[in-house]
């Protein structure tokens, strides 16, 4: 099989990857060969091509990138009753998890120390085949095609999640700050919980896109007033936007960070929260699924070839990229 491989890390714009012949691949005990159909283009596979995260990411090279996979099942190890040659799933950014820790058995297994990550401690999907942990695979409902149902297993789950945190109910007023494949994402779901929801960005293309997503008014950042929401989900990579959204959010009122960024100072007379958030357990990305296919939850994509990975990383990073850009072998 053929994959897009990570040998050396290095500007996009350089093609990092190299398009190479690799292994073929033999699933181990309850591990399964997935016929890759889709993979996703992630800004965190931009930040780890770029070498922005090491020493500690990727675990090791080369490495296949790749977290947000939709594929064909093709073999099965010892032992996987789950699924079946033939079946279409899905794989997120949890590769696996230990299964028996504190937050495996309490339904918070996105936060198990054991957890194996999709492309960062285990091959990804920029290939024609991936072995997965059949554990953790799901399946693919049939109202969705390949491309659109692939960013369900990383901005999906992740916009599900953020916005769980966010703890919205009819009538309150949230901002969502960033508006790319994940910020459109929560946006449709903040509307779900009734919530009117107010977009920032710099982007007038996203704006729009906000706008077309049902987000009652977009804004520049700077442009909201002091204390006007209850809550902000903050997918912009920047501090500044986690400053803005400490602006926005009135006394009492919730920040949920959905990317890595410097909490400036809070006044803790105004009693605000900020909570990190990271993807979702194994429930919740079903019922992401099932949005999806009852038409709730629509991703916007734009495909390219797999082969040209390298391509889409720079028009990611140059802003090019609508909402999700997606690989197809
Ligand atoms: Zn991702
Ligand atoms: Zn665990």
């Amino acid at each position: 099989m053929k994959a897009m491989v990570l040998r050396k890390a290095g500007p996009a714009e350089e093609a990092p990857l190299q398009w190479e012949e690799s292994a073929e691949l033999v699933p181990g005990p309850g591990e399964v060969v997935i016929r890759v159909l889709a993979t996703g283009v992630c800004r965190s596979n931009l930040h780890m091509v770029e070498g922005d995260w090491l020493p500690a990411t990727p675990a090791f090279l080369p490495i296949i990138p790749g977290h947000e996979v939709v594929g064909l099942v093709t073999a099965l190890g010892d032992g996987v009753r789950r699924v079946a040659v033939g079946d279409r799933v899905g794989v997120q950014p949890i590769w696996s998890t230990c299964g028996h820790c504190a937050y495996c058995l309490t339904g918070k297994e996105n936060l198990c120390r054991q957890r194996q990550i999709t492309g960062e401690t285990r091959d990804g999907g920029y290939a024609e085949s991936m072995l997965a942990d059949a554990a953790y695979v799901y399946p693919v409902p049939d109202a969705l095609s390949d491309v659109e149902a692939a960013p369900l297993f990383c901005p999906g789950i992740t916009a599900y999640g953020s916005v769980k945190k966010a703890r919205l109910s009819p009538g309150q007023k949230v901002a969502v700050l960033g508006v790319g494949g994940v910020g459109h994402m929560v946006i449709q779901m903040a509307r779900l919980t009734g919530a009117d929801v107010y977009a920032v960005t710099r982007s007038a293309v996203h704006q729009a896109v906000a706008e077309e997503l049902g987000a009652v008014r977009s804004y520049s950042p700077d442009a909201l007033p002091d204390a006007t929401v209850d809550a902000a989900i903050v997918f912009a990579p920047s501090a500044a936007a986690v400053s803005e959204a400490l602006r926005i959010i009135r006394p009492g009122g919730r920040v949920v960070l959905g990317v890595g960024e410097t909490v400036g100072p809070m006044d803790i007379g105004d009693e605000k929260t900020v909570v990190g958030s990271v993807l979702g357990n194994r429930r919740e990305m079903l019922e992401v699924l099932d949005l999806a296919a009852a038409g709730r939850l629509r991703s916007l994509t734009e495909p390219y070839p797999l082969a040209e990975a390298n391509t889409a990383l720079t028009d990611l990073k140059a802003g090019r990229v609508r909402a999700r850009a997606v690989l197809v072998p």
